[in-house]
């Protein structure tokens, strides 16, 4: 019997397996952040790896062996149905996350992995404290394009957030803001990092517009995973570095 195609990359072996997390894809995962994790299955693949995607839902038990995690953006209502969730992981998110664990939390969830944010309306959502960031709620929502320049160059995505976020004094950002509000509108900062965890409020998907920050996150969790150096294989990200260009040419005169 004929045997179907399949490419060189496929039919080798599989460099290792990723256990790519995503919190709350219910709850937490809007204006496309969805996109964020099938990007991440796709370039891990494209890599020469396996990815074992696997959704955690409030109430389930953290996978033990995680070797990225992803959160998206929510509504603070969606936000609120997460808390006790999170706060049951709080110690095995924390431990992964000083273990080196790469995380992108985006919005709501960098929001909860902050101290706190603190709704419109005044009520206090204690966070996990990974980022040392508080955010306060306000009435004007900050929406729209935003660039950051970050070390994984220049970024771009959509941002749509109530939340003012601040940095702690010791907390570095994730970027520089060229466009748009990003933490608040005022200092000019964009997200947070600490070791590997990386928050901010880029949705659009980000991942998929921005693929030098993608393959940094693969590769931070293939070593974990393999205890290996990253092997990448080169990717054909044509598209994206056009879309990605073009948007910010159209934004940054
Ligand atoms: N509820 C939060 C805010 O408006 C988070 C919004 C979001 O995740 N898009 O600040």
């Amino acid at each position: 019997m004929p045997q179907p195609a399949t490419s060189p990359l496929e039919s080798r072996p599989s460099k290792g397996t990723i256990n790519l997390v995503h919190l709350y894809p219910r709850e937490m995962s809007i204006y496309g952040d969805l996109g964020n994790t099938r990007c991440l299955a796709a370039r891990i693949a494209r890599h020469g790896y396996t990815a074992n995607v696997i959704g955690h839902h409030p109430g389930s038990v953290l996978a033990q062996d995680a070797h990225l995690v992803v959160g998206g953006g929510g509504q603070d209502s969606g936000q609120a149905r997460v808390e006790d969730d999170l706060f049951a992981n709080a110690d095995r998110l924390r431990a992964l996350a000083a273990d080196g664990v790469p995380m992108m939390m985006i919005c709501g969830t960098y929001q909860l992995f902050g101290n706190a944010f603190v709704t419109v309306e005044g009520k206090r959502l204690p966070g996990l404290g990974i980022l040392d960031v508080t955010t306060q709620g306000n009435a004007k929502r900050m929406i729209g394009p935003s660039v950051l320049d970050t070390e994984f160059g220049t970024i771009v995505g959509y941002e749509n957030h109530s939340g003012s976020t601040s940095l702690g004094a010791g907390q570095a950002a994730f970027g520089a803001v060229r466009h748009g509000f990003g933490n608040n509108g005022e200092d000019g900062t964009g997200g947070a990092r600490t070791g590997n965890v990386f928050g901010h409020y880029l949705h659009g998907p980000v991942l998929p517009a921005n693929p030098a920050f993608a393959d940094a996150l693969i590769g931070y969790a293939a070593e974990l995973a393999t205890g290996r150096a990253f092997e990448p294989e080169p990717q054909d990200d044509t598209v994206a570095d056009e879309a990605r260009t073009r948007q910010i040419r159209r934004l940054i005169r």
